[in-house]
């Protein structure tokens, strides 16, 4: 089973750049920052409080969540709503529920062990949930050049406004006590700013252990 783990605040590329690695090197892609959303999710829908850390890490364990190319949340599709701002003001208090950190870690190795390993992005993935893994990259940009991306996937909020949230969630995922975000031991971080999808591809695949010469020896 082989794993890739890219970790990284909001903006960095992540998502972009895991599901480019994955269709390169044929493995399959996993955004956990869905499954957070999809918690997120089920509780404003279900009118539970987000900072009911016991009501909501039941639902965690309860919830049946699916992430492909679109999300589905209890058998309801929640691929746009996931994204919208109720749901993105949401995440951050049910991100640091350790509970349902627990619960969403068991999932993400378990969606692995069923996919023979994957591309898995998140905030914890090298540092928490595969400690293990074969590579982990940490994915920065600038503030604004973060910012600047964001707004232009999220066509109902305008740069000022990205540019808060943005620095608001950079705060409280840093600053959380539950698998803060951190570069995880053995991480190599690569600064996006500047550069194309296709160039930081092209980075991350050359430190995969077989195109390296450490992984040749
Ligand atoms: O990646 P995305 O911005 O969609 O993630 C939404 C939120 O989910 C993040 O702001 C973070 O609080 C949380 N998250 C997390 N751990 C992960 C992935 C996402 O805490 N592995």
């Amino acid at each position: 089973m082989r794993v890739i783990a890219i970790d990284g605040p909001a903006g960095s590329g992540k998502s972009t750049v895991a599901r480019a690695l994955a269709a390169r090197i044929g493995l399959d892609y996993l955004d956990t920052g869905a499954m957070y959303r999809s918690v997120a999710f089920a509780a404003l829908r279900r009118g539970i409080d987000p900072d009911d850390t016991v009501l909501v890490a039941r639902l965690a364990e309860q919830v049946a969540i699916e992430v492909s190319d679109t999300v589905t949340v209890d058998g309801v599709d929640a691929t746009i709503e996931i994204r919208g701002p109720e749901v993105t003001r949401a995440v951050s208090a049910v991100a640091a529920n350790p509970g349902v950190r627990r619960e969403l870690r068991r999932r993400q190795r378990e969606w692995a062990d069923g996919h023979g390993g994957g591309v898995i992005e998140g905030r914890d993935i090298g540092s928490v949930v595969f400690p293990e893994a074969d590579l982990k990259v940490y994915l920065t940009a600038s503030d604004s050049e973060r910012a600047g991306r964001r707004s232009k996937e999220v066509l109902d909020m305008d740069y000022d406004t990205v540019a808060a949230d943005i620095a608001r969630r950079d705060y409280a995922d840093s600053s959380r006590t539950a698998a803060p975000l951190v570069v995880a031991t053995g991480a190599v971080t690569v600064d996006t700013t500047g550069l194309s999808i296709e160039e930081v591809v092209d980075r991350v695949l050359a430190l995969l252990p077989e195109n390296t010469a450490e992984g040749n020896r």
